[in-house]
């Protein structure tokens, strides 16, 4: 059989189509695939609308060697998906008895009795596999069509994903002769997108077109850049090798602001390097208002090392809370980079903690000054030990941006003072 190189996706659901929902289902797929080496070459999202669902499941065949759709599976009269396709394919549907039976027992054993339009769901187009669905009412279905596979899947991600790995991704990987995707993922903190590209892009573009070709996207989000690098081929060990060289040497030329080349997230970096040295932290935060302690909590397992946080907003807190001198915030004002010394000292002090930091600065719109623009930041980590650092930035961006750049640069800075 010829292999399978090419996926289309339809997203299936009205709500999708609203400001209120955003197709999610479609990136998980297109990760899964291009990791067993199938290219997703075109995606849609279509409301609940047979004709329009006909027309995009017909257009998608005509291009890709699987179609793959997502919603449109449920019990009501808008799920029309096992409708549309059946009618592209020409399959008539036959209500499967043991499905019934499987859905009558799912029912009872919440102790209700199954609605009759739930028996839409047995309905199985003639040839199709059923695909069980551990969580939910709604089966997925798999149609071989000459050398082409159609799969439908349910739309809640918590379904369609356990389904995609227990009954999809085999019967489609045997189907790709071995080809595989392999990505890492070198994330870079504080640097411009310019800067990096500008050292990374002449050692990469040295293997665009090596024996094993190495392909690089440049993706930035605030206060980080990520470079992906990937391979796609058979021989796994070469394609392995060739992505640990390529990795090696640019992790070599951007030196230091390299955090993670394994996909662990600069709070991961932060808090297995606290962990590690046996360090505990305490937070003052004013500008970020406690965004830094979020993102440091979303960790499993950080109540070994975050001892907690005060959000000094005001500079009564400041004071007050932390102990920062009246004649600090008059002199230098509380955006600078003595007030941060003192509010990471004070934190740390009275949180009893190894490690204090400290952020305050001017996220707009109003608040700026020629001498301190919007955007104005100022860090101070105090620890271990002795050690005092502090810096001051001009942050791009606005309000939303400048506190989500903010936190990136505070927690490098710890990431630099622990390691
Ligand atoms: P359905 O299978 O069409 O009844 O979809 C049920 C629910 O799954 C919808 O209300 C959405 O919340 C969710 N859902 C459907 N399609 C998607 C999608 N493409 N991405 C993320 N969630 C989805
Ligand atoms: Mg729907």
């Amino acid at each position: 059989m010829r292999q399978i190189t090419t996926a289309n996706i339809i997203a299936i659901g009205t709500e999708l189509l609203t400001p209120y929902r955003t197709d999610t289902n479609s990136l998980y797929l297109t990760a899964r695939l291009n990791e067993i080496g199938i290219d997703v070459t075109s995606k849609s999202i279509v409301g609940d609308d047979v004709r329009d669902l006909e027309r995009a499941v017909a257009a998608a065949l005509d291009h890709a060697d699987v179609v793959i759709t997502s919603g449109g599976l449920g019990p009501t009269a808008d799920d029309l998906t096992r409708e549309a396709v059946s009618s592209v394919l020409g399959l008539t549907m036959t209500e499967d008895p043991a499905l019934v039976e499987q859905l009558r027992e799912r029912f009872a054993r919440r102790k209700a009795v199954m609605p009759e339009i739930n028996r839409r769901q047995a309905m199985v187009p003639r040839g199709a596999t059923v695909l069980p669905n551990p969580r939910g009412s709604a089966p997925g279905l798999l149609i071989a069509r000459g050398e082409q596979i159609i799969v439908l899947f349910p739309g809640p991600p918590r379904e369609l994903e356990p389904m995609f790995v227990a009954s999809v991704v085999d019967a489609l990987s045997a189907r790709t002769e071995g080809r595989r995707l392999r990505r890492r993922v070198i994330k870079i903190a504080g640097q411009p997108e310019s800067k990096v590209d500008q050292v990374a892009a002449p050692i990469y573009s040295a293997f665009v077109d090596g024996v094993v070709p190495v392909a690089t996207t440049i993706l930035a989000s605030p206060g980080q850049v990520e470079l992906h690098v990937s391979a796609r081929g058979v021989d796994i060990p070469a394609m392995d090798a060739q992505l640990d060289d390529v990795v090696g040497r640019l992790t070599a030329a951007l030196g230091d602001s390299v955090f993670s080349t394994d996909g662990r997230a600069m709070e991961v970096v932060v808090g297995e390097a606290l962990r590690a040295r046996g360090l505990t932290i305490a937070l003052a935060e004013s500008c970020t208002g406690g965004l830094i302690a979020a993102r440091l909590t979303e960790v499993p397992g950080s109540s070994a090392y975050v001892l907690g946080g005060v959000v000094s907003y005001a500079n009564a807190v400041k004071h007050e809370q932390l102990g920062v001198a009246a004649t600090t915030l008059q002199t230098y004002g509380a955006v600078s980079e003595q007030a941060a010394a003192e509010m990471a000292t004070g934190v740390r002090e009275r949180l009893r903690a190894d490690v204090g930091l400290a952020v305050t600065g001017i996220a707009g719109p109003d608040g700026g000054s020629d001498e301190k623009p919007v955007g104005t930041v100022c860090f101070a980590v105090a620890g271990p030990g002795d050690a005092l650092v502090t810096d001051r930035r001009v942050v791009p961006g606005d309000r939303q941006l400048i506190r989500a750049w903010s936190v990136m640069v505070a927690l490098d800075l710890v990431r630099r003072a622990v390691r």
